[in-house]
């Protein structure tokens, strides 16, 4: 029977740990790969972000030095006394003059030491007090005559975002005496900047080194600067030479990191995925080979029960047949007997292992053993043949059959070879060719051995051209010995019958009961002259022959004898014919004598 098959669970961990061990791996890979695309991106982008700011920056030293200019022109006419200043209407024209060149300036201004304008290219601004204004109280609180004030955007309503740049004028002793003011759009400083933006989510600014923005594109609520968090920023500082600055100015260019890094993410998300699609494939291309692994493991465990089970099978009718089953190696010897070996040699098996199988063949049958083994290297490699072997019971006869195993070159690998123990077969096919050959009365040959016999020995003659003569002998008045004595009687005189002919007769001699009691003798090698000498003798020794019955009686008989001798041209019954015609004439003129046939007269002798 077969049974279900435990396998361990051991080979199939391994895999799954080749399995984790080879994606992890994948993993690795993917992320170090992704890790170094981002950190490529980000400095790329920050170097993209860095020259858009370097852009702005030469842009920047170019506008203000334009503004310083038209500023340092102001001053230098303040100093100077300059008589354009004195007339209202003269200044106007000055100023204009002056700022025609600056497309964003707005208005121009000087401001005494007390914050009053005192002149101005718009005639409304003129005595404004500026105390209170940012620009004016940045210029008073730190006074630097070399230095250029950028103001922030203004939060009046009157100048909504306008930047003043201005100079701080200085007296005879180089103090804050006032200040000269452009006042500016917004947009003379920010030109640039939204043509700068390559991206949407991107922004450029430029703020004050303390913190508010001059000007920022795109426009937004707030002009503080953003967070490191969640931006890609790539920021200047801004201090030229000329003109000095008070306060330096810090030029930014940013980016929204998603947008940056967005095909970044795609790609992250494509990997992901590619990833999440290799591991599903390998879970379930590892479950469906171990399925198949399990599976072709179970067939081999059935199909292995099932050999065993037919191994099995085979070992016991092998070991327990009476046949003979060997194997032998190309050369002969033993190399796997079975248990019937040990019965019919008497000996364990394996003492009879590496013996040749031609030891125990009786002598006569040798080299008939080593022809048979011979043939078997040639085709068809298969051969039955009968050996006699010494047993423990004597000899006794096997038939074979053997074939042999070649290898793929057609050169024999081993032989098998089943013996049948045929002994008793032959013993019996022996009686049974007795008993179709011979007389079962009197142990003679039976008519139809005879008829064979005298042809082959008629043919023998007719090719060698020697003589031979039959004998006809036919037992007379038999009949009354059976109605006398008993058939019993009839059958034991047949018996005694036989016995003088074989006696009187040569053993080459064919001699036959042909019918009840009527026998034949052909003699090869015989002249009629020796026929007739043996057909006389013959009468003779049947007439002086007694056989002794019940009650001490003595039983004799006398035969007629018909005496025919073959000649070229005759065949058998032609010759029994002969013998049959001078067989009648002996009956017909007396009994207990012998007639001779083919005579041109018949010559009867006694
Ligand atoms: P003849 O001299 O003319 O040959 O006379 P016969 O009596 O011998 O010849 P016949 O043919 O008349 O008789 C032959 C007898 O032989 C008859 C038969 O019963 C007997 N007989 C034939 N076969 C056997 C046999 O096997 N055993 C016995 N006991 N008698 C046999
Ligand atoms: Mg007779
Ligand atoms: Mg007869």
């Amino acid at each position: 029977m077969v049974t279900a098959q435990k396998f361990p669970a051991r080979p199939f961990l391994a895999q799954w740990l080749w399995l984790g061990c080879a994606l992890t791996i994948l993993l690795a890979i993917i992320t170090v790969n992704l890790y170094r695309t981002h950190g490529r991106i980000a400095q790329a982008e920050n170097e993209r972000l860095a020259v858009q700011a370097a852009v702005i920056a030469a842009n920047l030293e170019d506008r203000l030095s334009t503004i310083n200019l038209v500023l340092d022109r102001v001053l230098m006419d303040i100093r100077e006394n300059s008589e354009v200043l004195r007339s209202h209407e003269s200044v106007k024209d000055y100023f204009l003059a002056l700022t025609t060149p600056v497309p964003g300036a707005r208005s121009i201004f000087i401001v005494d030491a007390h914050g009053t304008t005192i002149a101005s290219d718009r005639g409304h601004a003129a005595r404004q007090n500026m105390r209170s204004e940012s620009p004016f109280m940045e210029v008073k609180a730190h006074p630097d005559a070399t230095a250029l004030y950028l103001s922030s955007p203004s939060k009046s309503p009157l100048h909504p975002d306008a930047i003043h740049i201005s100079r701080m004028i200085p007296d005879s002793e180089g103090n804050f005496a006032g200040m000269v003011s452009v006042m500016l759009e917004p947009s003379y400083l920010s030109t640039l900047l939204p043509s700068l933006l390559y991206s949407p989510g991107m922004w450029g600014a430029i703020y004050h080194s303390d913190g508010p923005a001059l000007t920022i594109a795109p426009t937004r609520s707030g002009y503080g600067p953003l967070s490191q968090d969640g931006h890609l920023i790539a920021q200047i500082a801004f201090d030229p030479a000329t003109p000095k600055l008070e306060k330096p100015l810090l030029i930014e260019f940013g980016r929204i990191r998603s947008q940056v890094f967005l095909q970044w993410h795609q790609d992250l998300i494509f990997r992901a995925s590619v990833f999440t699609l290799i591991c599903l494939v390998s879970f379930l291309a590892v479950r469906a080979f171990q399925f198949a692994q399990r599976r072709a493991e179970h067939q081999k465990a059935s199909a292995e029960a099932i050999l065993q089970t037919t191994w099995d099978n085979y070992q016991l009718i092998v070991e327990n047949t009476t046949d003979l089953v060997a194997r032998l190696d190309p050369r002969g010897y033993y190399i796997y007997l079975n248990q019937a070996f040990s019965s019919i040699y008497g000996e364990p098996v394996k003492e009879c292992l590496g013996e040749h199988f031609a030891a125990r063949v009786v002598e006569a049958d040798r080299a008939l053993a080593e022809m048979s083994f011979g043939k078997l290297n040639e085709p068809p490699y298969v051969l039955s043949f009968t050996l006699r072997k010494l047993t423990m019971d004597g000899i006794r006869h096997f038939q074979w059959t053997a074939r042999a195993l070649l290898d793929p070159h057609g050169k024999t690998m081993e032989i098998i070879a089943i013996g049948r123990d045929m002994t008793e077969h032959m013993r019996r096919v022996g009686v049974l060719e007795h008993q179709a050959y011979q007389d079962y009365l009197t142990g003679v040959a039976n008519r139809r051995h005879f008829m064979n016999l005298a042809r082959e020995e008629l043919t023998h003659a007719s090719t060698y051209s020697q003589s031979a003569c039959l004998l006809m002998i036919d037992v007379d008045h038999f009949k009354h010995i059976n109605d006398v004595y008993g058939h019993r009687a009839g059958d034991l005189m047949l018996q005694s019958f036989s016995k003088v002919l074989l006696e009187t007769l040569r053993s080459t001699d064919i001699i036959a009961r042909v019918g009840g009691e009527e026998f034949a003798a052909l003699m090869p090698d015989t002249t009629l002259e020796m026929a007739i000498e043996t057909a006389s003798r013959l009468n003779n020794a049947i007439a002086e022959n007694t056989l002794c019955i019940e009650n001490a009686t003595a039983l004799r008989v006398t035969a007629s004898i018909g005496v025919a001798a073959w000649q070229s041209g005759l065949d058998l019954d032609d010759l029994m014919d002969m013998a049959d015609s001078a067989l009648y004439q002996a009956k017909h003129s007396g009994r207990n004598k012998f007639c001779v046939a083919d005579a041109p007269e018949s010559t009867v002798r006694r």
